[in-house]
C-alpha cells in the first residue's frame, strides 16, 4: 500500500490538503547547513491559496488510503520547485520551495502563480536567513 503524508494548509479559511507520497516527500525535504538529520522539514506553498510555510516533516499526518486521494503527488515531477534567492547582502544561498505543478511534465508551471505566493512563514535560505518574500514587492 502507498503511504501518503497529508499536508494541510495552515492558512485560515483555506484548509486545503495535499497528499504527497512519502517517498516523494523524502526527496524534497530541506536541510540547513550544519543541522542534524532529525529536524527535516519541507518548504511548501499551498496550491490553493499560495500560502508558503516551513513545515516539520514529523508533523504531517500519514495515511494509507484504500483508494488514491484526489490530486495526489505521486511522482517528483508532479511538483514545481522554485529557488528563491536570499536577500541578505553577501549571502549567495537559496531557499527551495515546492508546490504542486499544473502538469506532470518537466518545465511545468506552479498550480498557483508565484506572484500570488505569500506568507513564507519560517522559510529561510540554506544558511538560515529568513526569506522576505511578499507578493506586493514582486
Ligand atoms: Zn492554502
Ligand atoms: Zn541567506
Amino acid at each position: 500500500m502507498d503511504v501518503y503524508a497529508i499536508v494541510e494548509c495552515k492558512q485560515a479559511h483555506c484548509g486545503n490538503t495535499t497528499a504527497i507520497l512519502l517517498g516523494v516527500l523524502q526527496g524534497i525535504k530541506g536541510d540547513l547547513v550544519g543541522s542534524s538529520k532529525d529536524d527535516s522539514f519541507v518548504d511548501f506553498v499551498c496550491p490553493q491559496c499560495g500560502f508558503g510555510s516551513r513545515r516539520p516533516i514529523p508533523s504531517f499526518r500519514q495515511e494509507e488510503p484504500l483508494t488514491p486521494p484526489p490530486n495526489p503527488i505521486r511522482y517528483p515531477r508532479d511538483l514545481f520547485h522554485e529557488s528563491l534567492k536570499c536577500e541578505k547582502v553577501g549571502c549567495t544561498a537559496h531557499a527551495r520551495v515546492h508546490t504542486p505543478g499544473e502538469t506532470s511534465t518537466s518545465g511545468t508551471t506552479p498550480k498557483i502563480a508565484a506572484s500570488k505566493w505569500h506568507g513564507m512563514t519560517g522559510i529561510t535560505c540554506s544558511q538560515g536567513h529568513p526569506l522576505k518574500l511578499h507578493p506586493e514587492v514582486l
